[in-house]
């Protein structure tokens, strides 16, 4: 990316390489990284407010805009589906919040990933079928205790990949080769929902829990660099103003799909009829 970012004590950098090159540019630096971006959520208590930084009341507007949005996407793309099963994966799942509140109302299967061990352990819980608001044809099956840089999705099992507040804490490299990757676990016509924080320009580094902020047009970058395209974006509404904005972005790895032109196409020799 070549626009200039800031650091969280307003330190300037010039553009996107020279921040990557001094936060992962050998490998002892990018172990450090990894390890002190964990370390930091290792260190946050396994509730709502810890995985949401002291915002636990932003997750009832969250969860709401989410399902505005998962449920547009569903009767455009899955409209043949409601019969099959549906399977996601919820990435840096945390104790499990989306997948609780959204995720396992819509699908019959929910995979969870997560690094962290104290908040898998408690997502565990959060999701025995006692505990859950569903019957049980819908549940959460696998658990993963894996960072998203290392993880490899089994081939063509999930619809949807939801990736929300946690794509940050990936080197641009990382991020690249995990979605590559990560195109081989959809089925075919799947996609991929990330929700993130994003930045007014360019990108803001937190240096206390080893993150990014990216802006829209370097997602938009990334995406690109991925194969993926861009189906729908929708903007959080309800956000305190001192929070970061935060869009949805809907990815599919074909080109969005148009609805065909009711109009026939004019062949061009065929005299048009003029009236
Ligand atoms: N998505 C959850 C949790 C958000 S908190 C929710 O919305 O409630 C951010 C989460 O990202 C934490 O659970 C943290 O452990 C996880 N995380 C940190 N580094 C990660 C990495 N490299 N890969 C995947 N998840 C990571």
């Amino acid at each position: 990316m070549e626009t200039a970012g800031l650091d969280s004590d307003g330190r300037e950098f010039k553009n996107s390489q020279e921040m990557w090159r001094e936060q992962v540019g050998d490998q002892q630096k990018k172990t450090v990284w990894y390890t002190e971006g964990v370390g930091y959520w290792e260190g946050v208590e396994a509730s709502v407010d810890g995985v949401l930084g002291g915002y636990a009341h932003v997750s009832e507007p969250d969860v709401k805009d989410s399902e505005v949005f998962l449920n547009t996407l569903l009767s455009d793309l899955f409209a043949d589906r409601r019969n099959g099963k549906l399977v996601a994966l919820d990435c840096g799942a945390g104790i499990g919040r989306v997948t609780r509140n959204l995720l396992i109302r819509y699908f019959n299967e929910v995979d969870l990933l997560e690094p962290v061990a104290h908040f898998l352990d408690t997502a565990r819980e959060n999701m025995a079928p006692e505990n859950l608001p569903v019957d049980n044809t819908h549940k959460a099956v696998n658990f993963y205790c894996v960072p998203l840089q290392d993880f490899t999705p089994d081939a063509g099992r999930y619809d949807v990949i939801w990736i929300q507040w946690c794509i940050g804490h990936l080197s641009d490299d990382d991020f690249i080769s995990f979605f590559k990757r990560a195109k081989g676990g959809l089925k075919p016509g799947g996609l991929f929902i990330l929700k993130e924080n994003i930045a007014k320009a360019g990108f803001v580094l937190d240096k206390e829990d080893r993150s990014i902020t990216r802006s829209d047009s370097y997602f938009k970058e990334l995406f690109n660099r991925c194969g993926l395209h861009v189906y729908k974006i929708k903007d959080q509404k309800g956000f305190p103003k001192e929070l970061f904005a935060v869009k949805m972005y809907a990815l599919t790895l074909d080109l969005p799909r148009r609805a065909p032109s009711s109009r026939p196409k004019r062949q061009s020799n065929r005299p048009g009829i003029i009236r």
